[in-house]
């Protein structure tokens, strides 16, 4: 089984699911239906299957296109009624090549949102917006406290998860990580480690969740040292709850440039 990145627009990456011994392909949030459908026609492989994380357009836009040449399942959110065949909710299962994918709904980002997480061996878990390599997605239609909840959900997970996200925002949200724990050792080595990759054009993900919760300040917003950075950039005083807490940390974050 191998997972890899097929890159899209800007920062994207629309993530291939392999079989060695078979000609078929999963993908993961294809935004742009060409990137997929050259690799299939350059490598002989068929579009077997497509997970969608959720509603927006750099996730979905090149489902509909991808459908007519394949004739597809396509899992995500139940109100995609044009794309999704099969509806997915909390605990669903899906059999994606020799991988079973159990669906954890992790509204925040959007309503919608969906993550897919393997058990195998090492456990998988395609992020989709909600949790980045030293971030997290934008509060657009939750709220902090579902974006933290989802945020413990993911915690929750086996520590050797790989964790594959849709953006390559890895340098970016590093920058603010460092603000806010400018002396955490992880994280300075990650981002060295990061730099280099990108400095070669290489994706820094996966990541794994062990190295999150080292270094990803929205696993890390119970941090006192964090929490006190966080609300000096907001000109506010730390926040006295962990929902509070944790929405400072991402308001700061929108506000860091
Ligand atoms: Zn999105
Ligand atoms: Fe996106």
């Amino acid at each position: 089984m191998t997972i890899f990145p097929l890159p899209a627009f800007q920062d994207n990456y629309i993530w291939i699911i392999q079989d060695k011994d078979s000609s078929d392909i999963w993908v993961v949030d294809p935004g742009k239906a060409d990137v997929v459908l050259n690799y299939c026609h350059e490598q002989k492989k068929t579009l077997a299957g497509i997970l969608i994380t959720h509603h927006h357009k750099d996730h979905t836009g090149g489902v509909a296109e991808l459908k007519q040449y394949s004739n597809c399942p396509v899992y995500g959110p139940e109100h995609l009624t044009d794309l999704v065949t099969h509806p997915v909710d909390e605990n669903d299962l899906i059999q994606v090549l020799s991988l079973s994918f159990k669906a954890i709904t992790t509204p925040g980002h959007t309503l919608d949102h969906l993550c897919y997480f393997s058990a195998q061996e090492p456990p998988i878990l395609f992020s989709g917006d909600t949790l980045f390599k030293g971030g997290c997605g934008r509060i657009m239609e939750g709220t902090p406290e579902q974006m933290l909840a989802a945020m413990m959900k993911i915690s929750d997970l086996p520590d050797d998860t790989l964790i594959y996200g849709t953006h390559e925002y890895t340098l970016a949200n590093y920058r603010f990580a460092l603000s806010v724990e400018p002396a955490n050792q992880d994280l300075i080595e990650s981002n060295n480690a990061s730099q280099k990759l990108r400095a070669v054009e290489k994706p820094t993900l996966p990541t794994t969740l062990s190295l999150e919760k080292k270094t990803n300040p929205f696993l890390r917003s119970h941090i006192d040292a964090l929490k006190v950075q966080a609300a000096q950039q907001l000109n506010e005083i730390p926040a006295a709850n962990s929902v509070a807490a944790f929405s400072q940390v991402r308001r700061a974050k929108d506000s860091f440039s």
